[in-house]
């Protein structure tokens, strides 16, 4: 029997409605980790209507900010001591490797503290008015927020979503990936152990298009915070329209890694596989689209193929594995869909294309690193988010070609540049249609740094001092003096 896994609401681990629990399985060798509870539209409701009390309740509406402050600082402090244990656990679950895994945890808990600091810091102004009068702007929570969360980086986004709403004052009910809920419960035992009142965090675990839907529709909530796909940004933000509700929307990506032939060559070759294959290209900012100049680009593309077969496909708690495999055998199956329509649309296939031959990986969802050259900029893999290890590669002759290719499709999240030459970086930089731009690295970003995208890749921003702009609005209060 697999270990049952209540949900965490109102204080409480609880099980769905008539008991409803579904499978979840580890994409590594199909085997079943954790009978989760399946929330019922009711139970989505039920956690609300706490977040909702909890708001209202004095023990967190007047709690100082500062000691917000201190309970999640003590949540960073708890992470840290399970750090081990969730990286484990975050592997087991979504498949990438231990060390990408312990990374997203300290990225984690780096948020809290960043968060955690910034509790008492949330100010309001004093604005001057004609008269005997006295004008200010206080900064209140938004009240119970939604939090809908992907399956790629389950733990790093999630803590990334709630952190600066729970630092501004706000409630949460937090929907983990259906794929990967399991380090998200962790996460609701450290906050119950920090300290938080009950109600002030809950998880709700099931289904997207069920418990997902309903919590963002309901009336109550005060803001939602998806990431996740295009299609389901757009579902939701219909129904957030319906009640006027803040939303912010971190969506996909078909982000270029721009090479000019000036840059450090065997770095933007390091930079270029980090950028499509940690994680194995299941990110929102994967590099897909490498720009390379005409006159670096056979060199280049053989040094980065040389350099791809390297990487160790295998179990992600082993030490010397590169890559673990795909979330789900149905998400391999749509990452080679696009790679069949690559080869019939005239792309040519330099590395991969293929599952990995090796029976050891034959029980799980492994899919090695591929590469394509000749690459169509008006083709499907140019314009369209695999999210897999599949890189389109491009040729570009000067600076306006590498732009005109870099802003030419529908997203616009993350781009990278590799030059020497500073004032091409700054240029590029600025030109680029996208949220974030890389020089020189890939990928990188930090709690401090806000991120969110352009066009279809997102509305809004989160991490930074941005986000609490979204997890609070300015009441203004005019006192006459006279
Ligand atoms: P997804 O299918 O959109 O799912 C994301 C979350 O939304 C899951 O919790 C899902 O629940 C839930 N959901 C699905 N339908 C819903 C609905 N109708 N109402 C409310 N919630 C719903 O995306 P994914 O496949 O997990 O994640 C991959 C996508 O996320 C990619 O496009 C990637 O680029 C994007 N992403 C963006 C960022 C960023 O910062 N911009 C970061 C990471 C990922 P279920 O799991 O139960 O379906």
């Amino acid at each position: 029997m697999p270990d049952e896994k209540p949900m965490h609401i109102d204080g409480a681990w609880v099980p769905a409605s008539g008991n409803r629990t579904y499978e979840v399985v580890s994409p590594v060798d199909g085997s079943v980790l954790a009978a989760v509870a399946k929330a019922t539209r009711d139970d989505a409701a039920n956690a609300v209507a706490a977040a909702e009390r909890a708001f209202r309740d004095p023990a967190w509406r007047r709690m100082d900010p500062s000691e917000r402050g201190r309970l999640l600082q003590r949540a960073a402090l708890i992470a840290r001591e399970r750090a081990d244990e969730i990286a484990r656990l975050e592997s087991t679950n979504q498949g990438k490797p231990l060390r990408e895994a312990k990374a997203d945890v300290l990225f984690a808990i780096a948020t809290l503290e960043y968060y955690a600091g910034l509790a008492d810091k949330i100010e309001g102004g004093v604005i001057p008015v004609s008269g005997p009068r006295f004008a200010y702007t206080l900064r209140e929570p938004l009240g119970p927020t939604v939090h809908i969360i992907p399956w790629n980086y389950p733990f790093q986004l999630g803590v990334r979503s709630v952190a600066p709403a729970l630092a501004a004052g706000n409630t949460v009910v937090a929907k983990p990936a259906s794929q990967t809920p399991l380090t998200f419960l962790v996460l609701a035992e450290i906050f119950e152990k920090a300290g938080f009142p009950k109600g002030v965090f809950n998880v709700v675990t099931g289904s997207g298009s069920e418990a997902g839907a309903a919590l963002a529709a309901d009336g109550r909530v005060r803001g939602v915070v998806l990431t996740g796909s295009v299609e389901t940004g757009q579902k939701l933000l219909a129904e957030t329209a319906r009640n006027l509700v803040p939303t912010t929307l971190e969506l996909g990506g078909k982000s270029p890694n721009i090479v000019f032939p000036d840059a450090d060559l065997d770095k933007a070759v390091k930079g270029a596989a980090f950028g499509i294959f940690l994680n194995a290209g299941q990110m929102c900012w994967a590099g897909s689209r490498l720009l390379l100049h005409e006159s670096i680009h056979d060199a280049f593309v053989e040094k980065l193929a040389a350099f791809a077969k390297t990487w160790k496909l295998g179990n992600p708690l082993e030490k010397d594995t590169r890559m673990g495999p795909l979330v789900s055998k149905e998400h391999r199956e749509r990452v080679e869909s696009y790679v069949a329509v690559a080869e019939k649309e005239g792309a040519k296939l330099v590395l991969g294309g293929k599952r990995p031959e090796d029976p050891a990986l034959a029980a799980g969802a492994f899919y090695g690193p591929t590469i394509f050259t000749d690459v169509a900029p008006a083709s499907t893999l140019a314009r369209e988010e695999v999210f897999g290890p599949v890189l389109a590669v491009m040729k570009f002759k000067d600076e306006t070609d590498a732009l005109r290719l870099a802003n030419g499709v529908d997203f616009g999240l993350y781009a990278g540049v590799w030059t020497k030459d500073l004032a091409r970086a700054h240029r590029v930089a600025a030109d680029l249609e996208s949220g974030q731009v890389a020089v020189n690295e890939y990928p990188v970003t930090f709690p401090q740094v806000p991120f969110g995208g352009l066009k279809r890749s997102g509305l809004g921003s989160e991490q930074g001092l941005s986000a609490l702009e979204f997890y609070t609005r300015r009441k203004s209060v005019m006192m006459n003096l006279g």
